[in-house]
């Protein structure tokens, strides 16, 4: 809790700690960015939490083939060992048998999907990977999709605006308020959808208070999530930076936490 709210980082990457430093400087070469942590659950709960963090919605894309089973087994471990932690699993639309891969991801009770286009190297709407769209869809399951590269076109929000309209039941959580780094063309490609979310994370460093409130009242508030991805940024100070928009008291209990529970709880119905 911070200022009387419950909080829910709704993007934060974990790994097992064998993996979590070398994982976590592949992601800074990446972007060429610094990270604030190193990947670990333990380091990410001891600082979410002291930061005033209550619950965290952890993922972790595979970026190659073979990675896919062992990292959902890693991420459903973490669920089942914390209860503050709701895990998503990966699959990777190029592994030779993405319903298999599916299978596993559901039998471990995996609340969702997380796909990287830029690491995983597949273009959002590349037609190898409406099988696995299709198998999601039916599913019920959300999909955290990275979205915005400065490098690649793979993860743009045309891309995704496309996977939209082929596939009319599909939910979809739009990462980094639906492109990083790309952000006026996400405002002016994608439009609010009642299967669509949108979190905040890796934002709020890069857009002045008043291009988030703007980005915030495009896709409606209520649409989207607080979200930290770690082990990128710092808690305390992405939680500054975020009561720094001074939203309402409804807005913040949204976007702080209730928007992502209501989310989840619509995959059962
Ligand atoms: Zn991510």
């Amino acid at each position: 809790m911070k200022n009387g709210y419950r909080i829910t980082d709704a993007h934060a990457h974990v790994f097992p700690d064998k993996i979590a430093e070398k994982a976590t400087e592949g992601i800074s070469h990446f972007y060429d960015l610094p990270m604030q942590y190193h990947g670990r659950v333990a380091e990410m709960l001891e600082n979410g939490t002291a930061a005033g963090i209550d619950h965290f919605l952890v993922c972790s894309p595979a970026t190659t083939v073979t990675q896919v089973h062992s990292i959902n087994s890693f991420l459903a471990s973490c669920a089942a060992a914390y209860p503050m932690c709701t895990a998503f699993g990966t699959l990777h639309p190029y592994a030779e048998n993405v319903e298999a891969d599916f299978q596993q991801l559901r039998s471990l009770q995996l609340r969702g999907v997380k796909l990287h286009p830029d690491f995983q190297n597949f273009p959002i709407d590349d037609p190898r990977a409406y099988p696995m769209y299709e198998m999601i869809q039916s599913s019920g399951l959300p999909i955290l999709m990275h979205m915005g590269d400065a490098k690649s076109d793979f993860s743009h929000p045309y891309r995704l605006a496309m996977i939209l309209r082929q596939f009319p039941k599909l939910r979809i959580i739009a990462a980094h308020f639906g492109g990083w780094g790309q952000w006026k063309e996400a405002n002016a490609i994608l439009q609010p959808d009642e299967r669509l979310r949108f979190d905040t994370s890796s934002s709020l460093p890069f857009l002045p208070p008043e291009e988030i409130r703007k980005l915030l009242s495009h896709f409606g508030a209520e649409n989207c999530f607080f979200g930290v991805d770690y082990p990128m940024w710092d808690y305390r100070k992405e939680l500054e930076r975020f009561f720094a928009l001074e939203l309402s008291d409804s807005e913040n209990r949204a976007i702080l936490s209730e928007n992502l529970e209501a989310f989840l709880d619509e995959s059962y119905s």
